[in-house]
């Protein structure tokens, strides 16, 4: 660890009050990683450090340079706590405290990365995936363009996390997508997600490993085995993976696809980050369904 580096860009992934005036962060840290601190006083109406450790607050801090032990600043758990010395606020991120709707879908992106964080870990593409998420969060108003926006963020957070779905066609034979037959109506579907196979399979070698076929039957947590998906929503997850916000941000789609995306990617986040997940994603259910399910 280096006791020099005191000071780093931050973002307040959860606050909560602790004793009379203070406030127990866990923080994200651009160089540092993820901390776990104390912010002391805080809650006093004069502190200086009121507005900067708010949650989704991103801010310059300033910490003591060595974690203390929980039974000097009190019963806590156990983990080693920073104290934080100074604050300022770079974005206050105030409309993700104020609407509801934002409230839980910047809380689940916290959630999310608060899971798959190890302390103090520097995690930099990380950092800069979050705020740039919670600052587009902030700014946008349509359901739409929020739902896109969720999608985009788990995409690229399995994608920094070393599982980038890969989406050219089945990875057991080879053959494209594009190449695939497009089911008739009422027919088995074509494509599936599997993420043991790092992407997708075709229904052919999807039988031939022996997993079971059928069609999604609307559950919106599975059990990881992999989804049906059309190619038009393979063609929605190539879209957030390789395009910039301001492009993906005007692609429209129905509800039906939304929920085809939706299952789609939480096969590969079931696959990949469990349980922790989980949890997320039902409170993200709980406070803001009605973003998975906003037709265009
Ligand atoms: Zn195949």
């Amino acid at each position: 660890m280096d006791l020099r580096a005191q000071n780093d860009e931050c973002l307040i992934l959860r606050s909560r009050d602790f004793n009379e005036s203070d406030r127990l962060l866990t923080v994200f840290c651009r160089n540092l990683g993820k901390m776990a601190c104390l912010a002391k006083g805080v809650r006093k109406p004069k502190s200086r450090l009121k507005a900067a450790t708010l949650p989704f607050v991103c801010g310059q801090l300033e910490f003591s340079a060595s974690p203390r032990r929980a039974g000097q600043l009190g019963q806590v758990g156990g983990q080693g706590l920073r104290l934080i010395t100074q604050g300022e606020t770079l974005h206050s991120l105030s409309e993700l405290r104020d609407d509801l709707v934002k409230i839980g879908a910047a809380n689940y992106v916290a959630e999310m990365l608060d899971w798959v964080l190890p302390p103090e870990k520097p995690q930099e593409n990380l950092y800069i995936l979050a705020v740039t998420v919670l600052l587009l969060l902030a700014a946008l108003e349509e359901p739409r363009q929020q739902y896109l926006l969720l999608k985009f963020f788990e995409l690229r957070l399995l994608g920094e996390l070393g599982w980038r779905p890969q989406l050219e066609g089945c990875a057991r034979c080879g053959r494209s997508v594009a190449s695939l037959p497009a089911p008739l109506p009422g027919a088995a579907p074509a494509i599936f997600t599997a993420p043991a196979l790092g992407g997708l399979v075709c229904s052919t070698c999807r039988r031939d490993l022996g997993w079971s076929l059928g069609a999604p039957n609307g559950r919106e947590i599975n059990n990881s085995s992999g989804e049906a998906i059309s190619k038009g929503g393979v063609r929605i997850l190539s879209s957030l993976l390789d395009w910039e916000p301001r492009r993906f941000l005007q692609l429209r789609l129905g509800a039906d696809l939304s929920r085809e995306v939706n299952r789609a990617l939480w096969s590969y986040l079931d696959y990949h980050l469990g349980q922790g997940s989980l949890k997320a994603r039902k409170n993200l259910l709980l406070y803001c369904s009605e973003i998975l399910t906003s037709p265009a």
